[in-house]
This record gives C-alpha cells, structure tokens and sequence, in this order.
C-alpha cells in the first residue's frame, strides 16, 4: 500500500453506550440511550436507538418522545475512562505518535514504524475486541481531515481509506458542515447564497472563501482539495525505548533468543541509565515475507531488570507463528516512568 496512507483516525463505535451493553448484555439488542435526566442531554445512543432519530446532544425529553421504549441509563463517566485508559494503553503498545483528541477518539501516526497502517488497525482492532470486547471504526489517509472523513464512513466497525487519486471528487457528496474549519454558524451563511455541499464549496475561489470564514477560508480551500498541513502531535513526554535486528531470514530458536536476550541486557542498561522503569513490553517480528506481527503485554508493576524483560519477551516471542522463517525481530519497551516517580508512589 502506498506508504504516504500515514494516518489513522481511530473512533470508538457509539462508546459509552457500547460499554453500558458491554457491562449489562441484556440492554444489547433494543433502543439504548446513555443520559437520563429530563433536563439532559443524551451522551450516547446505540444504533438501535439512531434508527429513531436519536442522536447525541439532544435533549432527553426529546429522545424519549422519539423513542419512548428504549432503555435510558445514567452517565458513568468514570467507567468511560478507565476503559478508555485501556483502549489508549494498547495503542501505545504500538507508537507513541498517538494524539487523542477526546475520551474515544485520537490521530494515529504510523509513519515511525514498521507496520503498514492496515497491519496497524488489524492490530489495534484485535486487541481491542478481543482484551476489552470493544468494536471501532478507522480511516486512513495521508492527513487527518480525511483520516477522520474516513472513520466517520461506514460505521460501526468501519475502515475506509481515502487515497489521493479520490480526491477530491469523494468529498463533493458531503454536506458542508462535515469540513474541519466550517461551523454551524458559517454553514448557514452558505445556504443563504446555495451553497450546500463541498462540491458547492469547491466552486468557489479562495478569496472569496477567506471573505466568508476569515483566514481558516484558506484552510478550508486547500482541506477540500486534499492539502491538510496539521501534524499529528503526542503530548506524552516519555518515548519508548526499543532495539530491533534485521538479518538472514531463519526459524533458529538459538539465533532468535540470542536476539532477545542481548535486546534485554541493552534496553535494561539504557533504562537505569536514564533512571527509568518500563512497564509494557512488546515483540515484534517481520516474516520472510514481510508481513509484520506484535505481541504486547503490560505487566502490574513496572520494571528494569535484563532477566525479567527477557522472560517476558521470550513468552511473548513463544505465541507467535512459527512457520514461516524470521528476518527481524525487536523488543519495544513503552509506557516508562522515572524511577524516582515509581518511588514516590510505592511509598504513597
Ligand atoms: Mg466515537
């Protein structure tokens, strides 16, 4: 695949209502609205309830005359969150190049690792169904308007790709309010001259867009036909660390454990160096054929030492495929801390 598809957008399906269904199965199947206060507003709805017109941010009492018989349940946020935490804890085991942008959204750039972003979302999808018993959708693209058009295509359990040769004709279907940079209010002023898609959009120039949506009308020039600058950006200070090989393809157990044992000694080292602890540890392999395979595990505690992350990896190593002859194998070690934190905490 073309390796400029860089970017994913990943967005959980119907979230806290998936995770609602998720702790209570007998909710799954009928109408579920997630906000029940008559004065509220509905968070979530699963697609049951979205056959009736139900949608988030609509006010409750609304949502009930829609759909009267469907289960209304309270707002858990905190349980939103921590499965969130989890959800986020298995991307990370991937890149750190992650930019959330809510509780179950976030940009995912790809462009640092060895993984095609297909292999990417198989991964990442995996995961999340089979450790958390979650579905998500993703797009990929060459820059995030469209990554995040994607998602948003054919949900849920969705994945589109928007490659360049689409564009710009995919988009022109849209209404104008699906551009990043065109708001509810800017969308109205555009039906008062008829302009009602982003083909309407893409008629006019780009003086005349910057006239009707100030300086972010340059952006939404270039947005529509396929130019996006915006870069996805981490906040997360700690990098992982990680060591990895390529060699004559081989299925010798002997070669390959040498691999992992010194990658543990090495990445043990640079931890106590910088004063760090790790608490996920991924393997990572690539086939003689080239396709490539992970295995992550994140451990209750954090550690440092050369025999533990060996152990670890050597588990992880023993779940894969053997098969098919090896060409690379490395250790990632994420989700770091300082030891002087880990410290702190132990004696909290
Ligand atoms: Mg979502």
């Amino acid at each position: 695949m073309d390796n400029k598809l860089s970017i994913i957008h990943m967005d959980m399906d119907a979230f806290y209502a998936s995770v609602e269904e998720m702790d209570n199965p007998s909710l799954k199947g009928k109408p579920l609205i997630v906000g029940n206060s008559d004065r509220g507003i509905v968070t979530t709805c699963n697609y049951e309830a979205r056959k009736y017109g139900v949608h988030s941010a609509m006010p409750v009492f609304m949502a009930k005359k829609l759909c009267p018989h469907a289960n209304f349940v309270p707002n858990r946020r905190e349980r939103y969150l921590e499965i969130s935490g989890k959800v986020f804890e298995i991307v990370y085991t991937l890149t750190e190049m992650v930019e959330k942008v809510s509780i179950d959204e976030a940009y995912i750039d790809i462009s640092d690792i060895p993984f095609s972003s297909l292999e990417a979302v198989d991964y990442i999808r995996t995961n999340v169904k089979e450790k958390i018993g979650l579905t998500m959708s993703f797009g990929i693209s060459y820059n995030k308007f469209l990554a995040k058009i994607a998602s948003d295509w054919d949900k849920p359990e969705g994945l589109k790709i928007i490659t360049e040769d689409m564009m710009p004709e995919i988009l022109f279907p849209f209404p104008l309010e699906k551009v990043h940079g065109i708001g509810k209010k800017s969308a109205e002023k555009f039906y008062k001259i008829g302009v009602y898609t982003v083909k309407d959009l893409y008629n006019l120039d780009e003086e005349f867009l910057v006239k009707m949506l100030g300086k972010g009308g340059r952006e939404v020039y270039n947005r529509i036909r396929g130019v996006d600058y915006r870069e996805v950006t981490s906040k997360r200070e700690r990098k992982s660390i990680g060591s990895e090989r390529t060699f004559v393809p081989t299925r010798d157990n002997k070669i390959l454990y040498k691999y992992l044992e010194e990658f543990s000694s090495e990445l043990s080292e640079n931890l106590i160096d910088k004063n760090l602890k790790a608490k996920t540890i991924s393997v990572k392999i690539k086939y003689d054929d080239f396709t490539n395979h992970q295995k992550s595990r994140t451990l209750s505690s954090y550690i440092d030492k050369s025999s533990d992350i060996y152990e670890i990896s050597r588990e992880l190593f023993s779940e894969f495929n053997r098969d098919k002859k090896i060409r690379l194998i490395g250790i990632t070690l994420s989700n770091l801390t300082s030891s002087k934190i880990y410290q702190l905490e132990l004696f909290d």
